[in-house]
């Protein structure tokens, strides 16, 4: 897709002689590959257009609004076929030339439609055609602060009106003030809670720019240990230009130090950081450590906030009048005006991999961003992804290793607890639960994994041998107690708890196997008296649940700690000294050839939880495997002696990262289209991997997904595998286009997934 992102061929007519006619090419959310070609509005003058203004445009019988990519003397399209823009929206570019050339190098690598890209790097009140204003008082920024009058009232005397206590307390903590960007760590509603807190009297507004002269005192910068040090030296020296550097540190090693101190050094050159974080790492305490440290605007973008909310923290990102910006996957397309160093934390995340439309990693996408640049992006992980681990092997990252714990805490040990034989207490072993009663009695905490929300995973009939399945998935449906329903965890189908078996009307009904809500029950039985905080997607569904809960555990009044990989990450719990991950297994024989790392990342990620401050850790691990060479591997001889064999492995059999895959999916409501689709695809691929001289190009299947119904819909895929990277794009390039011809390619939904992490 040649595209030229210059406006400089444009020459108006000169001296009254005819204007040389201008067509414009837009790229337009459709899934059409190609842009497409219109008339220049009569009133527009084409000296002032460039790439990346938006364009509103008929579109088909509809109106559409699409990015402006070109503007040329010529088009293929026969020109009395050519309808005429409707409006230029931008006066100036709304995506500069850095982000237009990302968005092509995306386009081009996932061979997605460059107007489905734009669609996702842009917030949703831009797509809409808004103007790119932050949203209260034509971009200025206002900040709220606690009056003196609000400053006599103590949250706790709101225990009526919980989430005005709340907000109470987040601005009492900030007497400096906070700005909308701020509040947005607040979840749920904020403006209309504020506003009654103002309606009170207890809160003022003002601009930011009367506040600059009374800057607040803010937290110090910890001493860094020397190998801290050498890793904050290394990626500061790269500050101006690209460089990828891994920061392998244990966890509780003091890598969030490392990034707030390079950050620190990339502003004092009047530069800004991008900060990625995995969905739920962006917890509301990491946000505050970022406050403490720095007394700027921060802007923050995660998909739980409003349209308004992500538009303004876009604009101040764009504008430079924020300085750091920290968010989710989406967020490695926001502009920034001086670029100085990209950070994503906890790189292993499969969360940065979008898995539906545009499925891009944001991971890659942020080391392409910075070489295109020219910053330093730095990965950080007490576990590293393997990809990146061999991107250290071959040198194309710098690695930067933080061994150990900083500060005085130590490494937790961990340990296998055989269950085999063992008697077992709803899913909790004799001793596990004596140790769990000890730490108990030594007033520290206790965090209990289990990677499986809802009360049991399988509603059996006792007396006929139904199942509960759900009519629309290859899948059990799982019972939830508390709210008396069966659901679908593929596709969120529910319905009311069966009384009675609908095959034999047997009233013997029994829940198999165990999620965290079974789990919480028992212990509720098994440790009378002790609080026990529950976290899955369930028990943190409300708006500001989670903080509740959170804050319960800090407190310390919540002792047993239970939950699902919500947990796992980014919390620093210091009073926990036991962790228990009750089911091990889950992990350990998966037809997945990631499932043995993710695995191994999970069980360090949650053992990483215990003993973080100054009393020592133990860990867990229940298992019918004790002896399982990787498991024994890692517990032995660690993550990266595991990473080593697990790499070895791959290298044997060819998979990534020693060849690039890329997974044609295909679905449809019939069972049959899928595949008859992908056979004949596969056909059709076969003429181009000839003239690549057989060059280590594989086709595989196709086969049906490993849950062939979701959602009602039939799955298949066929696995493309290339030795060489360059070998796979150029077969997609010559390929893909020719799929739109296949008869019966309109009965079947089907998207290319380059680079896929998830095969199910
Ligand atoms: P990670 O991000 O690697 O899990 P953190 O940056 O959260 O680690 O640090 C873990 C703990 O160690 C935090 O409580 C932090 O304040 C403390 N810490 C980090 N660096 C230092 C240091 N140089 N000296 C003392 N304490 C430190
Ligand atoms: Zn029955
Ligand atoms: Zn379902």
């Amino acid at each position: 897709m040649p595209l030229l992102l210059k406006g400089t061929e444009i020459k108006p007519g000169i001296n009254g002689a005819m204007p040389i006619p201008t067509f414009l090419r837009v790229a337009i959310p459709s899934p059409v590959h190609s842009n497409f070609d219109y008339l220049a509005p009569a009133e527009c003058n084409p000296a002032t257009l460039a790439p990346g203004m938006r364009v509103r445009v008929p579109f088909g019988k509809t109106k559409t609004i699409g990015i402006l990519v070109e503007v040329v003397a010529h088009s293929a399209v026969d020109n009395s076929r050519l309808r005429t823009a409707l409006e230029i929206l931008d006066g100036q570019p709304l995506l500069s030339a850095d982000l237009l050339q990302l968005a092509q190098w995306a386009s081009g690598y996932y061979h997605y439609p460059l107007g489905g890209v734009f669609a996702n790097m842009l917030p949703a009140l831009l797509r809409r055609g808004k103007a790119p204003e932050a949203s209260n008082s034509r971009g200025t920024l206002r900040r709220w602060r606690i009056t003196p009058q609000g400053a006599t009232i103590t949250p706790d005397s709101l225990a009526r009106a919980p989430r005005q206590a709340a907000l109470m307390r987040l601005l009492h903590a900030h007497p400096e003030g906070l700005n909308s960007a701020q509040f947005i760590q607040y979840p749920g509603d904020w403006q209309s809670t504020l506003r009654a807190l103002i309606n009170k009297g207890w809160v003022g507004t003002e601009k930011v720019g009367d506040m600059e002269n009374s800057p607040q005192p803010r937290e110090q910068c910890l001493t860094l240990n020397p190998a801290q040090q050498e890793a904050v030296t290394a990626a500061c020296n790269a500050l101006g230009n690209f460089q990828a550097f891994l920061l392998d540190g244990v966890t509780g090693s003091g890598k969030t130090e490392v990034y707030l101190q390079i950050i620190e050094q990339t502003l004092a050159r009047g530069l800004q950081a991008l900060v990625l974080v995995p969905e739920i790492g962006l917890t509301p305490q990491l946000i505050e450590r970022f406050q403490r440290r720095f007394n700027l605007p921060l802007a923050v973008l995660h998909s739980g906030m409003s349209d308004r909310e992500r538009l303004s923290a876009w604009v101040m990102a764009r504008g430079g009048q924020a300085s750091i910006i920290i968010g989710t996957r989406s967020a490695v397309f926001t502009p920034l005006k001086n670029p100085g160093v990209i950070i994503i934390d906890e790189e292993h995340d499969t969360s940065f991999k979008q898995q539906d439309g545009f499925r891009y990693s944001a991971r890659d996408v942020a080391v392409m961003r910075a070489h295109q640049a020219n910053i330093p992006v730095i990965l950080g992980s007490a576990t590293p992804s393997l990809e990146s681990l061999h991107n250290v092997n071959s040198g194309r990252y710098h690695s930067l290793k933080l061994p150990e714990r900083a500060g005085s805490a130590l490494h937790p040990s961990i340990e296998t607890l055989d269950v085999r034989h063992q008697p077992m207490d709803d899913n909790l072993s004799q001793p596990l639960l004596t140790l769990m009663a000890r730490h108990l009695a030594q007033d520290n905490q206790v965090l209990l994994f289990l990677n499986r929300r809802g009360y049991a995973p399988t509603l059996l009939c006792h007396d006929c041998g139904w199942v509960a399945e759900c009519l629309r998935c290859d899948a059990h449906l799982t019972l939830h107690q508390g709210t008396r329903l069966l659901q679908c965890h593929h596709c969120g189908a529910q319905r009311a708890l069966d009384k009675y078996c609908p095959a034999c009307k047997s009233a013997d009904l029994r829940a198999l196997g165990y999620g965290t809500e079974r789990i919480e029950h028992a212990l509720k039985n098994k440790f009378p008296g002790t609080l026990i905080t529950r976290i899955d997607r369930d028990s943190t569904r409300l708006k500001g649940a989670l903080q509740t809960l959170l804050d319960g555990v800090h407190s310390g009044a919540s002792q047993i700690l239970l939950g699902t990989q919500m947990l796992a990450k980014g919390h620093h719990f210091p009073d926990v000294t036991l962790v228990g991950i009750l089911d091990t297994d889950q992990g350990l024989f998966s037809a997945d050839f990631r499932a043995s790392e993710r695995m191994a990342q999970l069980i360090l990620q949650v053992a990483g939880r215990a003993g973080r401050a100054e009393k020592p850790g133990q860990v867990v691990l229940q298992t019918h495997h004790p002896d399982h060479p990787l498991l024994q591997l890692l517990l032995t001889q660690g993550y990266h002696r595991f990473a080593d064999a697990a790499l070895a492995e791959r290298r044997e059999v060819g998979l990534p990262p020693y060849s690039s895959l890329a997974l044609l999916r295909a679905e449809a409501s019939h069972r049959d289209h899928p595949q008859q689709f992908l056979n004949q695809a596969r056909e059709a691929a076969q003429a181009f991997i000839q003239p690549l001289n057989g060059a280590g190009v594989e086709l595989l299947g196709p086969v049906p997904a490993p849950m062939e119904k979701r959602a009602g819909h039939y799955r298949a895929h066929l696995l493309i595998q290339a030795t060489r990277r360059s070998d796979l794009h150029q077969l997609l390039d010559a390929w893909l286009p020719g799929l739109k011809k296949i008869p019966g390619q309109g009965k079947v939904r089907w998207a290319l997934d380059v680079d896929p992490t998830e095969m199910v």
